[in-house]
């Protein structure tokens, strides 16, 4: 099958499918204090919806397909889907996103029904933090949730952090050493400004060049280059660790037409580059980058018999619109332009 790339020449070949809008936990990133305005049930897919628009993605080109939310295990069903999911035919790579909350009781069903790859949102390693960030008094809970899932046999185990200064920036280390007793993936993601006040995002921002150097303080680095994309993360290693670090800097190395020495630097995967995705949101909209509000309803047509090759057609423009770059908080970004690169060692 023909590559699908967009007009930048990026292929796009991983699709993002939040299931739900709904959440067990209140992170303070994601969901104003009062919550979030919640779809009616109606305007939601139903997974007989998402299939079928899944399986015309995979038809163009899609191989990858993640499910998220919200929180996908919180929606009844979510393995029965997954099973269906997992069968169909062109489809390479299934992976989910979890807060981890419910994976204690369904990591082996979910394992079972197809999935093997698996990232569990985890900011901090302290109780009472874990309680501040997420409003939600269940550390314990995900803990457990993570070794059930490495129990049931997910490999790799990614467990995204995001660092946000002041609140858990003074963890990146302990999260960090995790790697070297588990083989999991650690991943710090720059924290962004979705929901949120910019302002307040700002405050709290720290650049992945910082969370660099703090990891080097332990041990030089050791960059791992896969000939896979892996999108917009970067690899390391400490020497003897079983697991891995990741950093994603959608933020500070998001694109870079000016500045040479970052864009030039063999250790940096630009986020915009290296963006192959597109989302499909829980009340049907195609969304073709993550800080865009322009969303396309494909739901409507869906409902109203679209064809297969109409729905492609809808799914291929909004490939064609996608934009080259997010322009999200040129001020921080402006910021760390200027900051030198981190030397790696090893
Ligand atoms: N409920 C699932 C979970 O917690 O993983 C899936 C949805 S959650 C929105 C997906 C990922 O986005 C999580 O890893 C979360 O940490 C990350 N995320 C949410 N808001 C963010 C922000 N403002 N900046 C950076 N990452 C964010």
């Amino acid at each position: 099958m023909a590559l699908l790339t967009d007009r930048y020449q990026r292929p796009i070949d991983y699709l993002r499918v939040s299931i739900t809008d709904r959440c067990d936990l209140r992170c303070i990133y994601c969901t104003p204090l009062g919550g979030s305005p919640k779809l009616d049930h109606d305007d939601i897919l139903s997974y007989e919806e998402f299939l079928h628009l899944i399986q015309v993605a995979v038809g163009m080109g899609i191989t990858k397909v993640r499910l998220t939310g919200g929180e996908p295990l919180v929606r009844k069903g979510v393995t029965d889907f997954c099973r269906r999911l997992a069968g169909l035919p062109g489809l390479q790579s299934l992976s989910l996103t979890t807060n981890g909350v419910m994976l204690e009781e369904l990591a082996q069903d979910v394992y079972n029904a197809g999935i093997r790859r698996i990232n569990i949102s985890l900011d901090t390693l302290q109780p009472q933090k874990f309680l501040h960030i997420t409003r939600r008094d269940e550390f314990d809970r995900v803990w457990r949730g993570i070794q059930a899932a490495e129990h049931a046999g997910f490999d790799p185990i990614k467990i995204n952090v995001v660092v946000m200064r002041g609140i858990n920036d003074d963890e990146i280390l302990d999260l960090a050493k995790l790697t070297l007793e588990r083989p999991y993936h650690i991943r710090f993601i720059e924290f962004m400004s979705i929901n949120n006040d910019s302002q307040w995002v700002l405050q709290h921002y720290v650049s992945s060049d910082e969370i660099l150097e703090k990891l080097l303080t332990v041990a030089s680095l050791k960059q791992i280059v896969s000939q896979h994309t892996n999108g917009p993360a970067r690899h390391f290693r400490w020497p003897d660790a079983k697991g891995i670090v990741g950093i994603i800097s959608p933020i500070s190395h998001h694109f870079c037409p000016s500045c040479n020495r970052i864009r030039l630097s063999p250790i940096s995967h630009h986020f915009c580059p290296s963006c192959n995705r597109i989302r499909l949101t829980a009340d049907g909209k195609l969304r073709n980058c993550l800080f865009s509000d322009q969303e396309v309803d494909i739901k409507s047509p869906l409902r109203l018999g679209a064809t297969d090759a109409e729905l492609a057609q809808i799914l291929r423009a909004s490939i064609d619109n996608k934009p080259e770059k997010h322009c999200l908080q040129s001020d921080v970004f402006r910021k760390c332009q200027n900051r030198p690169m981190v030397a790696i060692g090893g």
